[in-house]
């Protein structure tokens, strides 16, 4: 007697694959995860640029996806995000349109909550200004250098989600630090494990810490959230770090406030213009106290593989759900 047929198990083929258009380049591995997934159309593939006509999933890490591109993407129904910010898509426009923003939040506080370790630490022994002149040529005595110290120093967190927490674990436990956290909305009892002091306004915070290291996304509430008022009433000791994101703290007061001794120093990793160049912050670098980087608080590459393979995750969940997909179709390699 013949064998009975054996049905092959499904392999995604093309047609079945629902197809997704990257807006930018991601790490090779949650590519490779996508490209399991999804037909996947990258932005050097032929027929990328109509992708305002064609798509309905996206991948998007840097790009902006405006309320002009919504309005152009009649068949757009999920965009996956690289990270937790989303201030570059135009969220209210795909709420109105029922487009889901799926972002990867908490994914990479560790590597962001290290670098403000870093630029902390960083100013705190002059890094920048010492090694420059090295550089340049100079012979640099110790006599001449004049830091501060970090322990049991006062680190003031605005906003206490997913990356302030971990700033605070870090300086508690490293540092024995005092944590002041100042988060309007964060429930009642929000961080019991973490030994901290709550304060109900900004600028209780802001008169006593030694660093004051910002959290928050930019929105019309936090733009300009420090400046040259806020800075005038820190500490003259204090840091300022914003590895938030640009236009939060305001840039022309920062130069003003660092000029008149308001605060020690600054570090950014996120500025109004980005990446950001001399041209624009010719002034700003004067100040021996300031380090600037080019918005590179996620850049590592075991945060790059992990926050791209969560966003790649993240939309295909929701796609399985809305199209009805069984995930043993798909083999997840
Ligand atoms: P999160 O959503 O976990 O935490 C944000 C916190 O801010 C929340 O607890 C929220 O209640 C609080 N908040 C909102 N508005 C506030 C306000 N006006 N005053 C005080 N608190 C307020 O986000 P997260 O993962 O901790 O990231 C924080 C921000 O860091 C992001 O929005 C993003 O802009 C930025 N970020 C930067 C990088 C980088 O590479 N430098 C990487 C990731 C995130």
């Amino acid at each position: 007697m013949a064998p009975a047929a054996v049905t092959p198990p499904l392999s995604p083929s093309s047609e079945v694959k629902p197809t997704v258009y990257f807006l930018d380049s991601f790490d090779s591995t949650a590519t490779a995860r996508a490209e399991s997934f999804f037909r996947c159309i990258h932005p050097s593939d032929p027929g990328h640029a109509s992708w305002r006509d064609n798509a309905k999933y996206l991948l998007v890490r840097g790009s902006y996806v405006t309320a002009d591109d919504i309005a152009q993407a009649p068949l757009l129904r999920a965009i996956g995000k690289q990270g937790v910010g989303i201030d570059k898509i135009d969220v209210a426009a795909c709420t109105a349109k029922g487009i889901k923003v799926f972002n990867t939040p908490g994914v990479n506080a560790r590597a962001v909550a290290e670098l403000v370790v870093a630029l902390t630490t960083g100013l705190a022994r002059q890094i920048r200004p010492v090694s420059l002149k090295l550089h340049e040529g100079q012979v640099v005595r110790k006599e001449q250098c004049s830091g501060l110290i970090l322990h049991k120093s006062t680190i003031g967190i605005i906003g206490m989600g997913n990356i302030g927490k971990t700033v605070a674990k870090i300086f508690k436990g490293g540092y024995e630090s005092d944590i002041v956290a100042y988060d309007p909305y964060m429930p009642e009892g929000a961080w019991e494990d973490l030994p901290h002091k709550r304060v109900r306004n900004l600028e209780d915070l802001l008169a006593i810490s030694d660093v004051v290291t910002i959290h928050v996304p930019l929105t019309s509430e936090t733009k300009d959230l420090i400046g040259l008022e806020q800075m005038r009433t820190m500490k003259p000791n204090a840091l300022l770090i914003n590895t938030a994101r640009g236009g939060i703290v305001n840039e022309k007061d920062l130069v003003q406030a660092l000029n008149a001794g308001y605060i020690w120093g600054a570090g950014l990793d996120c500025h109004e213009q980005e990446p950001p160049t001399r041209e624009r912050y010719e002034e700003l670098w004067q100040h021996p106290n300031v380090i600037s980087l080019p918005h590179v608080g996620a850049a590592t590459a075991q945060t790059q593989r992990e926050t791209a393979l969560a966003a790649v995750e993240r939309l295909w969940a929701y796609v399985q759900q809305v199209e009805d997909i069984e995930p043993e179709m798909f083999e997840v390699r």
